[in-house]
């Protein structure tokens, strides 16, 4: 027997998380058991927590959408029992069961080796967010952004995707600016390497104007909606932004201009369904790049048991930097 967060559904359609005992047994298919030590909590883990959010196709469900953990059993020649491994990605924890359990059973093609420098509980501090900014910024260092380019914008800064863009563009010795709704978080944000803060509201409603001043040499955007749109008129002539998130809204009422009077570009990140040579590349250079005391800065460590919560909390915005779950806690 081991414990799990499992989410079920009532007949009335409402959505109940809590721990419960599960046996290998009820695992879904896959060919690599994983003996999980640590999950995280991201934006779409609260959305699978609650009611969904159209993601989860059938409960009873395990959700988490990341962990790390050491391999119990495999079928799989790439993998055998002591390995450490981490996952991210491939709809786990939304149409397949997730990282909230101390076991979880998936395919090995959805896993990589857990790369060396990271601790299981590092990586998780990274998590899906931490993956995902590196995926943005590789993005944006294909698309010609350079240390020295100019400051580079991170959006919806103080949450986990944000934290983790900081700190990492900050290492690689690009200039940081943050924007954040929390003025209170302006001295953790500065800790992690911001050398300016841009408070939300002056920049989350449109313009009439398409362009404002050359500003940013680039952006990860973690918001979308309106503030992604006035960005889009303040990057600085070829630069790019990086699309991460909506936290702030899914419709984007931009207009044309920056791109045709300054040449800049949206990229598009998707985590998911990276390739594996993808994946492994942004991990290594996590592993190379990722100050560690900064990591453990933006942690908070929980339990399966404080995950009903913290999911509330994420889809309100009120978690700062990283919720990491030690599912043995
Ligand atoms: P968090 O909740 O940790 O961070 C989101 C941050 O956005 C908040 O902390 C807040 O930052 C800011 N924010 C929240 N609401 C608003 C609003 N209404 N207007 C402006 N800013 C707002 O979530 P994550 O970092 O885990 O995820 C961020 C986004 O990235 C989500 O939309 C998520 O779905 C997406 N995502 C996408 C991935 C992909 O593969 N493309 C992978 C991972 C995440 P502050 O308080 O500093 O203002």
């Amino acid at each position: 027997m081991f414990k799990a967060l499992v989410v079920t559904k009532d007949d009335s359609g409402a959505t109940h998380a809590a721990v419960t005992s599960l046996e290998v047994g009820d695992l879904p298919a896959g060919d690599v058991v994983v003996a999980v030590e640590y999950s995280t909590v991201n934006y779409k883990d609260g959305l699978c927590l609650g009611t969904g959010g159209g993601l989860v196709r059938s409960y009873p469900h395990v959700p988490g959408i990341d962990f790390a953990g050491t391999v119990e059993a495999s079928d799989d020649p790439r993998y055998r029992p002591g390995d450490k491994v981490v996952l991210t990605g491939w709809r786990v924890g939304e149409s397949h069961w997730g990282g909230y359990a101390q076991k979880a059973r998936v395919k090995a093609d959805w896993l990589v080796p857990l790369p060396a420098g990271l601790t299981t509980k590092q990586a998780m501090a990274v998590g899906t967010a931490g993956f995902t900014s590196m995926l943005a910024i590789l993005a944006l260092e294909d698309h010609g952004l350079k240390p020295g380019n100019g400051p580079v914008l991170v959006t919806g800064a103080a949450g986990g995707v944000g934290s983790v863009a900081v700190a990492l563009l900050a290492a690689a010795g690009y200039e940081v600016a943050a924007v954040t709704g929390r003025p209170e978080t302006e001295a953790y944000l500065r800790d992690l390497g911001a050398s300016q803060i841009v408070p939300r509201e002056t920049i989350n409603e449109t313009v009439k104007r398409p362009l404002e001043s050359e500003t940013w040499a680039g952006c990860i955007d973690a918001v979308g909606g309106p503030m992604m749109a006035r960005v889009l008129g303040q990057l600085k002539s070829g630069g790019s932004i990086a699309s991460v998130g909506l936290a702030g809204g899914a419709n984007l009422p931009a207009s044309v201009v920056p791109f045709l009077l300054r040449g800049v570009n949206i990229l598009g990140i998707d985590s998911v369904l990276q390739p594996y040579a993808r994946r492994v590349t942004a991990w290594d250079r996590i592993a190379r790049d990722m100050p560690k005391d900064k990591l453990e800065a933006m942690v908070g460590l929980h339990g399966l048991a404080d995950l009903p919560q913290l999911g509330v909390d994420i889809l309100a915005g009120k978690v700062k930097g990283r919720a990491v779950i030690d599912v043995n806690a």
